[in-house]
């Protein structure tokens, strides 16, 4: 049995003062809500303020990103160990970091790695875009960023991580995939990827989410589907009422 898992990518949303007016009412409301693991993923310069408001209850933070180094003449990058001093969770390889600031599956190996050893769990986004799709390149580019990604992790620890499949053309855009669509690429090409990787006991274990444009009306519908363990939501987890109805969407 894996527990439902939902994150809110807070992507650059919300000045410092705006994060805390936000957390400091949607954090009751999700603390109250059993058998999930709920994260919220603000810009960095909010994540000590939102860990501090956060630290007496069960919900997580984590960071949006993470440089693979741990220190040096990288201006304008933050370290693993930076991050982990305040946060649990990171994600890594995002669609906007790929198509935006150059993030290939290389790199996102790295900062996986790099996240592992500094005891963070990497939320690991992968996902085709529209072009792809349509020229029925789904299953040729999830599977490859999935195993070129999360290539040389131990099945021990892979089991912890978090895989997100969030295919580009739904993200911020309205049009989710359907709970059909997801289910099908979650089983059929994420899951066997990590089966391929990992081993089926371990693959039996990672958590794989949907994320693309998942909203308060239609998240219930994605977690009825077997292999889809959670959501990602960008828009819809700035919105107190929207993202706790996910949460408690997922949790049921
Ligand atoms: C995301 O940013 O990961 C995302 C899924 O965004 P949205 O929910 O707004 O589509």
């Amino acid at each position: 049995m894996r527990t439902p898992f939902v994150a809110g990518n807070w992507k650059m949303n919300k000045t410092v003062a705006e994060a805390r007016d936000l957390v400091s009412v949607m954090g009751k409301e999700l603390n109250k809500i059993e058998n999930i693991d709920i994260v919220l993923c603000p810009p960095f310069i909010s994540i000590l303020a939102i860990a501090n408001l956060l630290q007496d209850t069960k919900i997580g933070v984590g960071a949006q990103n993470i440089h693979w180094e741990e220190k040096g003449a990288f201006t304008g990058e933050v370290s693993p160990s930076m991050v982990k001093e305040f946060c649990n969770y990171v994600i890594i390889g995002h669609s906007e970091r790929r198509s935006y600031f150059g993030e290939t599956n290389e790199t996102v190996n790295k900062k996986v790695h790099a996240a592992i050893k500094n005891g963070l769990t990497p939320i690991v986004c992968i996902g085709e875009t529209l072009e792809e799709n349509k020229a029925g390149r789904t299953s040729e580019v999830v599977s490859s960023q999935t195993l070129e990604g999360l290539k040389g992790i131990d099945a021990a620890t892979a089991a912890g991580i978090v895989v997100a499949y969030e295919p580009v053309w739904a993200i911020g855009t309205g049009l989710a995939a359907t709970a059909d669509d997801a289910q099908n690429v979650h089983k059929n090409i994420v899951r066997k990827s990590l089966t391929d990787l990992f081993g089926e006991d371990a693959a039996q274990k990672i958590r794989i989410l949907y994320g693309g444009s998942v909203n308060a009306a239609n998240a219930a519908d994605y977690f009825t589907r077997e292999d889809i363990d959670g959501a990602l939501v960008g828009g819809a987890s700035l919105k107190t009422e929207d993202f706790v109805a996910i949460a408690k969407a997922a949790s049921k």
